[in-house]
């Protein structure tokens, strides 16, 4: 094998100069294309990671890559003091292809969520409850990192040390409805959760418990918030998640796939809700800015093109029947879980030693949680390449199976 030179020199500098958040492998990633990429020393590898479920449309998709160009010559930013084109665009789009009535942007999913956690206490406020500011989210949710999506989210490990949270919100368990009812009181002004749950090791709801909650949040005059930073875009084979199941939130924030490459969030609601928003409440000066907008267009484009999601769904459907062979093979594997292209797979060990001979082998997959492997590729990834991954996958677990006897 070659010695890679090229990535330890970033490696070192980066654990020299960079906060250790970041628990990284040690390669350096310097070129992508499609579903492919290549580190410092050249090596090449199948993405099943996508930037984590950023670069849906593979890596520096044409049509994105010649918007950024094209937007980049003309104007990158200016601020929303004044009306910006590609923005309002975007915006028609979003609100064309979903449930919302209005689009507020951001940069990121964690201030998506903070968007949606203000507008709801903030609508609820309009209404005159004065006091009405609880919000009930979900055991095992990820919604970001900043101390409103921080608290959220409902993991213990990510809130040590840092006490004291933002108030006002109450955790249980996801897919029960009787805890949300029991959780309920006239406090609550919203409940939120993701249709699909990512970080938190891949779950999604069932359609009784989704339809049940939308029933109980009308009835109640809550806001329904749908997380969709990581479902949204086609990664569950429809262009969001909530529209497989035949309900509609209030409110819906975006970010990862969004911008097709590029860094920018979004929340988008309908009416009565979004009227809360009046000017004052609620900004941020890269929000919706022209060269992530052009790029979201251009992306948004592409995903919506003809027979694209139906695609996706065949694939999708091909990878998890790939995936249930596995562990009818493996007593290793717990449990496969997933829709569309986000999957996963539980294994009864750590799953630590699987990836790390994915990755040797040219495969990238992470792991949420110790335990479960997750496979979120660019959505263009071909039966081909889900095939070699699935052997390269059985190949690892049949070594750590021989390794027991
Ligand atoms: C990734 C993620 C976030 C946070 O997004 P950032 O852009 O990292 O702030 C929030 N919610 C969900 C469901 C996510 O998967």
């Amino acid at each position: 094998m070659k010695k890679n030179n090229g990535n330890n020199e970033i490696v070192r500098l980066t654990q020299k100069h960079t906060a250790h958040t970041y628990g990284r492998f040690p390669i350096a990633l310097v070129r992508g294309k499609g579903t492919r990429v290549w580190d410092r020393d050249g090596k090449e590898y199948i993405d099943f990671v996508s930037g984590l479920a950023v670069n849906n449309l593979g890596h520096c998709h044409p049509a994105v890559v010649t918007a950024i160009q094209k937007q980049a010559g003309q104007l990158l930013h200016v601020s929303n003091l004044y009306h910006i084109e590609p923005q309002a665009r975007l915006a028609e789009e979003l609100t064309r292809l979903s449930f919302a009535d209005k689009v507020f942007f951001c940069n990121s999913g964690t201030e998506a969520n903070e968007a949606a956690i203000k507008l709801a206490r903030r609508f609820s406020f309009d209404q005159g409850y004065k006091n009405r500011n609880e919000i009930v989210t979900m055991h095992n949710s990820f919604h970001g990192r900043t101390f409103g999506g921080l608290s959220a989210t409902a993991q213990k490990k990510f809130h040590t040390g840092f006490a004291p949270l933002l108030s006002g919100f109450k955790y249980v368990p996801f897919n029960d409805m009787g805890a949300v009812k029991k959780a309920f009181s006239k406090k609550t002004c919203a409940v939120m959760l993701e249709p699909g749950q990512g970080e938190g090791g891949v779950y999604f709801p069932d359609k009784n418990y989704l339809k049940e909650l939308r029933k109980f949040c009308t009835k109640n005059k809550l806001l329904l918030i749908f997380d969709e930073v990581q479902t949204g875009f086609g990664r569950t084979g429809s262009l969001f998640s909530y529209q497989r199941y035949g309900i509609k939130p209030d409110v819906m924030t975006l970010a990862k796939a969004l911008g097709g490459g590029t860094a920018i969030g979004a929340m988008a609601a309908s009416n009565p809700a979004i009227r809360s928003f009046v000017p004052g409440t609620h900004a941020a000066t890269f929000g919706g800015n022209p060269l992530a907008c052009a790029a979201a267009l251009a992306a948004l484009k592409v995903l919506t093109g003809k027979n694209f999601l139906t695609k996706v769904q065949k694939t999708g459907d091909y990878f998890k029947s790939r995936l249930d062979k596995l562990a009818e093979k493996f007593p290793a594997i717990r449990e496969v879980r997933g829709e569309g292209l986000m999957l996963a797979l539980e294994l009864d060990r750590p799953a630590g030693d699987v990836l790390v001979h994915c990755m040797q082998n040219g495969y990238l997959v992470n792991c949420v949680q110790t335990n479960t492997l997750r496979f979120i590729p660019p959505l263009t990834v071909s039966k081909k390449e889900i095939d070699g991954l699935i052997q390269t996958v059985s190949h690892s677990l049949d070594q750590m199976s021989r390794a027991k006897v």
